[in-house]
């Protein structure tokens, strides 16, 4: 039996920060300059992650995607994974990066339990990359065609899509994604903190440019393993499914599954309300096993009915890397 929160959703699904720094400094996600990260003291170790994810994995929550920041600037990160990977409740181990770093860990990363990775790209062009993230895109282009090689399956495309930015750009990712058999999903921008506040003078509705890819391609409604929040069509009479994820045009609190676990232990409950459970000190002071999943519980039952970015949109000041994204 999954946790169920106290309006009805099943939380199947964790997202597990861990870490909050970050080796790009995109400019919807990290405040320019930021430098005040939390300190490894603060950071949950391998041991009392492993002890959380099991906790939750017990109470019904089976499906768990690593993220941050970007995670594998995390030391040792495919050790942590292979932990979790034999974790025996736990039965879809999934990650969220870059891929800046992938190209060297990709196949460590595989032969750990990954299956399946996220990774970020806003744009092909590498002017605009180094724009948008601060960091060079051949090495993001080198670690996705390392996940190819590594056999992770499906990669996903994240595309937060923006006015003025990368909007032009969403037919030439769509080519991209078909030529090298990768999903692509668009994001709608978030205020998220005071750079995600910038981001909303970009904000674009994606059922604006649902319309436009319907105008070149044939898109039929889809469905896409994975358990998120995107709703997906298929290019017809290719293979190339392509995500919609709007959180802003279209909520879809209603279906929510997930909560987060930052890198010192909170329990984000709502990625778009302050509602936090800290677990660290409790780990710390000694708790039972028993009574770790009854704060878990005590957690859920603590869930916001749905976000407020519409209504309150400067509600949310923690930015996105440092609740886990
Ligand atoms: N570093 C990893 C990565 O790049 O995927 C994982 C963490 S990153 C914070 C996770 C996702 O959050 C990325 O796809 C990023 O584009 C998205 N993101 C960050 N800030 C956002 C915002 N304000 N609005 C929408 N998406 C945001």
């Amino acid at each position: 039996m999954p946790l169920i929160d106290s309006y009805q959703r099943p939380i199947e699904y964790l997202r597990l920060s861990v870490t909050d720094r970050c080796d790009l400094r995109c400019q919807y996600c990290l405040p320019k300059g930021f430098k005040d990260f939390q300190e490894p003291a603060e950071w949950l170790t391998f041991e009392e992650i492993e002890r959380i994810i099991r906790a939750f994995s017990e109470l019904g929550t089976h499906r768990v995607r690593i993220t941050g920041g970007e995670p594998l600037v995390r030391h040792g990160l495919p050790e942590l994974i292979s932990r979790l990977a034999a974790l025996p409740m736990l039965d879809d181990l999934s990650l969220s990066t870059n891929a800046t770093r992938l190209e060297k860990l990709a196949q460590p990363l595989a032969d750990a339990g990954i299956s399946r990775i996220n990774v970020s790209l806003d744009t092909l062009r590498a002017e605009r990359y180094k724009a948008i993230t601060g960091g060079k895109i051949e090495k993001t282009l080198a670690g996705l065609m390392a996940a190819k090689v590594a056999g992770l399956q499906p990669v996903k495309i994240n595309m937060v899509v923006m006015k003025d930015t990368n909007e032009d750009e969403v037919e030439d990712m769509v080519e991209f994604c078909l030529a090298h058999d990768f999903t692509l999903r668009f994001i709608e921008t978030m205020p998220m903190g005071e750079p995600g506040l910038i981001a909303q003078q970009q904000f674009v509705d994606l059922q604006v440019i649902k319309k436009r890819l319907a105008q070149r391609y044939s898109l039929i409604p889809s469905t896409m393993p994975g358990g998120g929040p995107a709703r997906y069509m298929r290019v017809a009479g290719t293979d190339l499914r392509i995500g919609f994820i709007t959180p802003m045009s279209q909520h879809f609190c209603e279906t929510c599954n997930r909560v987060r676990l930052s890198v010192d232990g909170t329990l984000h409950l709502c990625l778009g309300q302050n509602d936090e459970y800290p677990l660290r000190g409790l780990l710390r002071s000694g708790i039972s096993d028993n009574q770790l999943k009854a704060h878990i519980q005590d957690a859920i039952s603590q869930k916001p009915e749905r976000h407020h970015f519409n209504e309150n949109p400067q509600q949310v000041v923690r930015f996105m890397s440092m609740t886990g994204g």
